[in-house]
C-alpha cells in the first residue's frame, strides 16, 4: 500500500574521507584518533580551500567569507567527522555543497540568509533570557525542579544557529561574545553550593558549550559531586560531540570514567543520560553508533536526541523520519525532541512558523513507536518549552502566537501576573501573507536601521501582490 512516507531499513555508512583532496592519505587509524580530529578541524575559509581545493568554485568560498564578515553569529569550527558527512556519497561539487543539509547549518553562506529580514525585529542575543535567570554565574534556574549548568563556553564544533551565540564560541566580526567573569573552578563550586541549598531541584542538565570540551577529570568530578546531592535524581550530559566528534566518547579514559559515574548513579537510584544534537540522517554514521553503544555499555540510562528544526535541513516529513529512523534503528539514540530554532540574530532563513512545526508533528505521528516519536517544541521566551500545539491564540496574519505558563521562572517571584499573562512568539516574517509583511514594515518604521530593509521588502511585497 502506498504511504506518504515509505519506511526502509537503511544500514549506516561511514563516508570515505579519501574522496576529499586534502584527506587522500589519511588512514583509518588517524581518522579514529581524537587528537587527529581536533587538530584537523576547519576553522577558516583558507583551511576549507586546502581541503576541497578546486572541487568548489571561488564563488562558494567568497559567499562563506562574506557571511563570516557580515552575518555570522558563530565562528567556523567543523571537525573532519562532520565535514565528511557533507555530500556523503559523492565527490562534492559546488552545487551539491550548496544543497547539503549539514553544510547549510555548519557552514552557512551569505546567500543562504533571508535577504530582507535576516533577523526578526524581536530577535535577540540570549533570546531565552538564560543569563537573566542565572542563580549563580552559568546556572540557569528557569523551571521549578530543574536547572541548566553551563560548565564552559566552548564546543568541538560551532553550529551556525546556536541558541547560546551570546556566550558560546569566539567573537565574530558582528558579535562580541560575553565572557564568564568567575574562574572556572569557582563557578563550578558556586553551582554545587547552590544546588546543595536548593532541595526543590531534582534535575540538572550539564551543558555548555559541549561537555566534551571539558577535561574528563573535571567533568567526572562535577558529576560525582552532583551524585552526592540527595535531591538530584536526573543528570543529563549535553554533547553534540557524540555525533560531531564520536572519537572523544570512544577514548578509554572517558569510557572508564563514565562507567564509574554510571555505577555510582545506579547504586543511588539516579539516572544519567546523554543528550545529543543531531539534525540530519546523514550525520548518523557507524562511528556515531559505536560511540553511543560504548556509552550505553557503561550503564548510563539512555542516549537521547534533541535536534533543531532548520529549514532546508530537516523540515520535510521525509527528512525528519529518515533522521528519526537512523537514530532509533541504527544508533539506539532516542529521537526525543525537536526544537524550533530560537529567535537569535541571523536565523530567519532557518526558522519555521509555528503552524509549519504543527504540520510536521502531525506528519510524523504513527510511523515510529510512541515512545520514540519526538515532540516538536517551541521554547517561548519567559515561558519555557511548550509542545507546538499548546498555544492559546494565534494571529496567522502577523505571525504572532500567544502562550501561557504554569510556573514562575526565578525572575518572577514578585510578578502577580506571571501565570495569567499571554507571552508572544513570532513566526519568520517571510512566511507571512503580504498583509502581515506590510504590517511588520510599518511596525518597524521607527527604526532607522530598518529603512533599507523596508525598501527591499516593499519591492518584494509589491511583486507578490501583483503576482509578478
Ligand atoms: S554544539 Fe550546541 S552549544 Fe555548541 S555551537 Fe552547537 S548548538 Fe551551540
Amino acid at each position: 500500500m502506498e504511504q506518504p512516507y515509505a519506511y526502509r531499513h537503511r544500514p549506516l555508512v561511514e563516508p570515505d574521507w579519501r574522496r576529499l583532496p586534502g584527506w587522500r592519505e589519511v588512514t583509518a587509524a588517524d581518522w579514529e584518533d581524537v587528537q587527529w580530529q581536533r587538530a584537523h578541524c576547519v576553522k577558516n575559509v583558507k583551511q576549507l580551500r586546502e581541503l576541497y581545493g578546486d572541487l568548489l568554485d571561488d564563488a562558494f568560498y567568497l559567499d562563506l567569507e562574506r557571511d563570516q564578515a557580515e552575518r555570522a553569529t558563530m565562528s567556523l569550527l567543523v571537525p573532519p567527522q562532520m565535514l565528511n558527512t557533507m555530500v556523503p556519497d559523492a565527490v562534492p561539487s559546488t552545487e551539491a555543497m550548496y544543497a547539503d543539509p549539514v553544510r547549510r547549518y555548519m557552514l552557512p553562506v551569505f546567500s543562504d540568509r533571508d535577504s530582507v529580514w535576516p533577523s526578526h525585529p524581536y530577535s535577540s542575543r540570549d533570546s531565552l533570557h538564560e543569563a537573566e535567570m542565572w542563580a549563580v554565574e552559568g546556572l540557569t534556574h528557569r523551571y521549578p525542579t530543574k536547572v541548566l549548568a553551563e560548565l564552559l563556553p566552548t564546543c568541538p564544533q560551532y553550529c551556525g544557529h546556536c541558541t547560546r551565540m551570546d556566550l558560546v564560541g569566539n567573537s565574530t566580526p558582528t558579535i562580541d561574545k560575553h565572557k564568564f567573569t568567575l574562574k572556572p573552578v569557582d563557578r563550578l563550586d558556586a553551582m554545587i553550593d547552590y544546588l546543595r541549598r536548593s532541595p526543590g531541584v531534582r534535575d540538572v542538565v550539564v551543558s555548555g558549550g559541549d561537555v566534551a570540551n571539558l577535561p574528563w577529570p573535571r567533568l567526572e568530578s562535577f558529576v560525582a559531586r552532583l551524585l552526592e546531592i540527595d535531591n538530584v535524581r536526573d543528570i543529563r550530559l549535553a554533547t553534540k560531540a557524540l555525533m560531531g566528534l564520536p572519537q572523544h566518547w570512544l577514548q578509554d579514559d572517558v569510557r572508564l570514567g563514565m562507567e564509574r559515574l554510571a555505577t555510582t548513579a545506579r547504586e543511588r537510584g539516579v539516572s544519567i543520560a546523554i543528550h545529543t544534537h543531531v539534525n540530519s540522517a546523514q550525520s548518523v554514521t557507524p562511528l556515531v553508533a559505536k560511540a553511543t553503544r560504548a556509552m550505553l555499555d557503561t550503564g548510563i540510562r539512555d542516549v537521547r536526541n534533541q535536534g533543531v528544526l532548520l529549514r532546508g535541513v530537516n523540515t520535510t516529513q521525509k527528512e525528519l523520519l529518515d533522521l528519526c529512523f537512523a537514530l532509533q534503528d541504527g544508533a539506539a539514540i532516542l529521537p526525543y525532541y525537536f526544537y524550533m530554532c530560537d529567535m537569535v540574530p541571523g536565523s530567519e532563513h532557518w526558522r519555521l512558523a509555528v503552524h509549519e512545526a504543527q504540520a510536521l508533528q502531525h506528519s510524523i505521528m504513527g510511523y515510529l513507536p510512541g515512545f520514540a516519536t519526538p515532540r516538536m517544541i517551541c521554547d517561548v521566551p519567559y515561558v519555557g518549552k511548550r509542545w507546538v500545539d499548546q498555544l492559546s491564540d494565534y494571529d496567522r496574519v502577523r505571525g504572532i502566537s500567544y502562550w501561557t505558563k504554569n510556573s514562575r521562572t526565578s525572575v518572577e517571584h514578585d510578578d502577580a501576573e506571571a501565570l495569567t499573562r499571554r507571552y508572544p512568539y513570532y513566526d519568520p516574517i517571510s512566511t507571512l501573507p503580504a498583509e502581515g509583511q506590510l504590517w511588520w514594515r510599518r511596525h518597524d518604521a521607527g527604526d532607522p536601521v530598518a529603512a533599507q530593509r523596508n525598501a527591499a521588502a516593499s519591492r518584494r511585497a509589491a511583486a507578490a501582490l501583483t503576482g509578478s
